[in-house]
């Protein structure tokens, strides 16, 4: 079966064709010829990760799975969430994103926080939604140069390291886009689809 994985980031599509085998054939946004702006333009992560599935399914014709995820801060009352790119501003720059996190945790004791990310698979015009999601909390300043986006201060519960110090093989096995993977990965592989 032919699925579209609305992305054309080359490195999420080849871990993910490789988990899958060849039961499944991933396609990119580019090999189906969709170089438009998908819309995300709700106010939830089920919402988006919904609104890009359907939106290539009913304008292209395939079936297809869409992910969106966001940094949720409990002393921040879920904040940034679905605006976890553009939290300091539409040119989406992590280091200000941080900065903006960090300022507004100064004196808070709780720091508590989880990524979150919600995929969106449409089959034959029907929906099934997996999440995960990896508790933490957010570090006093940055820490650790790989990863991206938020890594340097977020620590999973139990680890004492950032994101942004660990593997990314560590950090594939624990994280919200990992697990979240993983689901979608064992529904696709089970009896449940027609194949
Ligand atoms: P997206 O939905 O995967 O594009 O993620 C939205 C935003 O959440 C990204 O631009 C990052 O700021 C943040 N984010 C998502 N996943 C991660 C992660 O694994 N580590 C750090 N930040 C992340």
């Amino acid at each position: 079966m032919e699925l579209v994985f609305a992305t054309n980031n080359k490195h999420k599509l080849e871990e993910l064709q490789a988990i899958l085998g060849d039961q499944f054939k991933l396609l990119s946004l580019n090999d189906i010829g969709c170089n438009e702006e998908i819309p995300e333009e709700q106010e939830t992560l089920e919402g988006n990760a919904s609104q890009k599935s359907f939106f290539v399914y009913e304008k292209y014709g395939y079936n297809c799975f869409a992910d969106d995820t966001g940094l949720e801060i409990e002393a921040l009352n879920g904040e940034p969430g679905v605006y976890s790119a553009r939290y300091a501003g539409e040119e989406k720059s992590a280091e200000a994103n941080m900065n903006k996190v960090l300022e507004k945790l100064t004196k808070i004791n709780n720091r508590n926080a989880r990524f979150r990310t919600v995929i969106s698979l449409i089959i034959n015009g029907r929906e099934k939604q997996f999440e995960g999601i990896v508790e933490g909390a957010i570090l006093e300043e940055k820490k650790g140069d790989s990863g991206f986006g938020y890594d340097p201060i977020f620590q999973p519960t139990d680890f004492q390291l950032s994101f942004a110090e660990m593997p990314l093989s560590e950090k594939n096995k624990i994280s919200h886009r990992g697990r979240a993977v993983q689901k979608l990965v064992s529904y696709l592989k089970s009896h449940e689809i027609e194949k």
